[in-house]
């Protein structure tokens, strides 16, 4: 054990390939279980092993490479401990359920969802499928069904955890490009409201910085759809 003992819990469920703690501890951040957050699980867990890797101490020796902004990379931030947070996350507006564990040397694997899978997970449970669906497309289901929804939707995914990792992912040996450890930045007050931004992303004028709001300038923005920049995002 080293002196960072913040995730000795979760270093040890991935030690004992304890896949079902590591569900439930997704679900403090995630806020329901489901079959795409134990896919994340089951993928942050598979590399994690491959690579040897248990600990991380969010200081971007580990970084993981996240290709979706669904469920999945819920699963992936908990086990593998790489958040945007800790600047260890990095997205990759790709919209495949696909991440990549990667060390500072950029050598690392990319676990990648086979593309038979959803035959295989739809197979195990049509009734969730078809309630979630509805729900997710028609948004009009009552609260009753959502509750069912949650339910068999809890049941399944722990099921999901018995499914060998390999049936379920293809695992490669990447080599990728990393962006270089990230250092501390100044900030700047912002003449229209005063508050301070970040030197990356303050804007210059002759009369000095403004952040993006107050200079009507595009910003990109992370949301359901991916990436938006500009006028299409919010
Ligand atoms: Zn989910
Ligand atoms: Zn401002």
């Amino acid at each position: 054990m080293g002196l960072n003992d913040t995730r000795l819990e979760i270093e040890e469920m991935i030690r004992n390939d304890d896949l079902a703690g590591l569900l439930r501890r997704t679900a403090l951040i995630h806020g329901h279980h489901c079959v795409g957050s134990a896919m994340g699980v089951i993928a942050g867990h598979y590399a994690m092993k491959t690579r040897g890797v248990a600990e991380n101490t969010g200081m971007e020796h580990v970084i993981a490479i996240v290709e979706t902004n669904s469920c999945f990379s819920d699963g992936v931030q908990m086990v593998t401990g790489c958040s945007f947070g800790n600047n260890s996350l990095v997205y990759r507006d790709y919209g495949k359920t696909a991440f990549s564990l990667v060390e500072r040397s950029g050598r690392g694997v990319r676990v990648s969802t086979r593309p038979d899978l959803g035959d295989l997970l739809k197979a195990r449970n049509p009734e969730t499928q078809e309630l979630y669906r509805r729900i997710v497309n028609e948004r009009d289901a009552t609260p009753e069904e959502e509750a069912r929804m949650m339910e068999l939707n809890k049941r399944h995914c722990f099921s999901v955890l018995e499914i060998p990792a390999e049936r379920i992912f293809k695992l490669e040996q990447v080599e990728a490009e990393l962006p270089d450890y990230s250092r501390l930045l100044e900030s700047h007050i912002c003449r229209g409201c005063g508050e301070k931004v970040m030197e990356t992303k303050a804007v210059k004028r002759p009369d000095g910085y403004y952040c993006i709001p107050c200079s009507g300038e595009g910003y990109g923005q992370l949301d359901w759809a991916g990436i938006r920049c500009g006028e299409d995002a919010g």
